[in-house]
C-alpha cells in the first residue's frame, strides 16, 4: 500500500464487512433485510425488485462477516494481524466505517479491547524486550480537536514536527502502568462519550474518535539507551462518523460549504485511501482535513490498515448500505 516499498497482495488494506442483526426497530416495522453473505467474502443483495436491478449485486472484500458471527471473530479475521503489527515497530490504523447505527462503536470498543488484551499477552511472552505503552484519546468534531482524557481542555492545535510529523500539541498522553490503568483509560473514553451522546443531541454521530496505542520497545538492560533494537511504534482505534454525512455533503454539492466542515476529514479520508489502495504515486492530500493529518504516519508507506465497513441489513437504509459498500470496494 502506498510508498510502493512493499510488494504483495498482504500489504494492502485489509477490507472486511460486517452486517448487524436486524435491531427492534427494524424487526417492530418488519422492515426485511436483502443482505446476505453467501460465503466468507461475498455480500450479496439479494433484492430482485426493478428499481434495484441497475445495482451491482455482488460485492467482494477480504471478509464479509454474516449478522450472527462474533466480534471476536470480527477481530480475529479482520483486524487482529494489523493491530498486532504495532508490537515489532510497524505503525497501523483500524477503521470502523459506517452509517449511524450500523455497529461502528459496538464492533470497533470490542476490536480495541481484543486487541488491547493480545498485545499485553504479548508482552508477558516477551521478557526479553522492556515496552514502554503510551496511550491518548481524542475526538475531532467539526474540524476541532478535543482530548478525551482532559475534556474540559479547550480545542487542541496540530503541529509540525520536522522528526515525529504532525502532533497534536497537549495532549494528553499516559504512560500505562498495568493492564488495569489501559481498562480504566477505555472507561474513561467510553463515559465521555456516552456524555456527549446523551448532551449535544446527535455528536456520536458528527463526530471521529481515535484511540491511539504508542508502544516503545527495546532489549530489556538497554531500554532508554541508544540501541539498535528498539522499536516505536502506533495503532490507532477510530470509530469515524456516520458516512451518511459523506453522502449529504455530497448531494449539497462538491464545494464544501459551512456546516458540511464536520464532513471534510470523512470525504479527506476516503480520498486518502483511494488513492492508496490504487498504489499511486501522486499527491495523497493528508493535509486537507485534522483526521487524515493527525493519521498520516500510520496510513501509506508501511503502515497496516484495515477497514471495518458496518452495514444495517434493513431494507430502509439501503442506499446507505450501498454507499458504504461502494466506500469499502474502492479501499481495495
Ligand atoms: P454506530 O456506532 O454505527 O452508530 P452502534 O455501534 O452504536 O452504531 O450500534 C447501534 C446499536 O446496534 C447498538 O445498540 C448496538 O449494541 C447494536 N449492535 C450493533 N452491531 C451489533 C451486532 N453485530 N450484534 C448485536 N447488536 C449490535
Ligand atoms: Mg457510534
Amino acid at each position: 500500500v502506498g510508498g510502493g516499498s512493499v510488494e504483495g497482495k498482504e500489504e494492502r488494506i485489509r477490507v472486511s464487512v460486517r452486517l448487524r442483526p436486524l435491531n427492534a426497530k427494524e424487526l417492530a416495522r418488519n422492515d426485511p433485510s436483502d443482505w446476505e453473505c453467501i460465503n466468507d467474502t461475498t455480500i450479496i443483495f439479494r433484492n430482485s425488485l426493478p428499481e434495484r436491478s441497475m445495482f451491482p449485486t455482488a460485492y467482494t472484500f477480504d471478509r464479509a462477516f454474516p449478522c450472527d458471527s462474533t466480534t471476536k471473530k470480527v477481530y480475529e479475521e479482520g483486524a487482529k494481524e494489523v493491530a498486532l503489527s504495532v508490537v515489532s515497530g510497524i505503525n497501523s490504523s483500524i477503521f470502523a466505517y459506517g452509517q449511524t447505527s450500523s455497529g461502528k462503536t459496538y464492533t470497533m470498543t470490542g476490536i480495541t479491547e481484543y486487541a488491547m488484551n493480545d498485545i499485553y499477552d504479548y508482552i508477558d511472552r516477551h521478557k526479553e524486550r522492556a515496552f514502554i505503552l503510551k496511550f491518548s484519546a481524542i475526538e475531532i468534531y467539526n474540524e476541532a480537536v478535543r482530548d478525551l482524557l482532559s475534556p474540559e481542555s479547550p480545542p487542541l492545535r496540530l503541529l509540525d514536527d520536522p522528526e515525529r510529523g504532525t502532533i497534536v500539541e497537549k495532549l494528553t498522553e499516559e504512560t500505562l502502568r498495568n493492564w488495569y490503568h489501559m481498562k480504566e483509560l477505555l472507561s474513561i473514553c467510553e463515559a465521555q462519550r456516552q456524555i456527549g451522546e446523551t448532551s449535544l443531541n446527535e455528536t456520536s454521530s458528527r463526530s471521529h474518535q481515535i484511540l491511539r496505542l504508542t508502544i516503545e520497545s527495546s532489549a530489556s538492560e538497554s531500554l532508554g539507551k541508544e540501541n539498535s533494537s528498539a522499536l516505536a511504534a502506533s495503532v490507532n482505534f477510530v470509530d469515524l462518523a456516520g458516512s451518511e454525512r459523506a453522502s449529504q455533503a455530497l448531494s449539497a454539492g462538491t464545494r464544501l460549504k459551512e456546516g458540511c466542515h464536520i464532513n471534510r476529514s470523512l470525504l479527506t479520508l476516503g480520498t486518502v485511501i483511494r488513492k492508496l489502495s490504487k498504489g499511486r504515486n501522486g499527491h495523497i492530500p493528508y493535509r486537507d482535513s485534522k483526521l487524515t493529518r493527525i493519521l498520516q504516519s500510520s496510513l501509506g508507506g508501511n503502515a497496516r490498515t484495515a477497514i471495518i465497513c458496518t452495514l444495517s441489513p434493513a431494507r430502509s437504509h439501503v442506499e446507505q448500505s450501498r454507499n458504504a459498500l461502494l466506500f469499502a470496494s474502492c479501499a481495495k
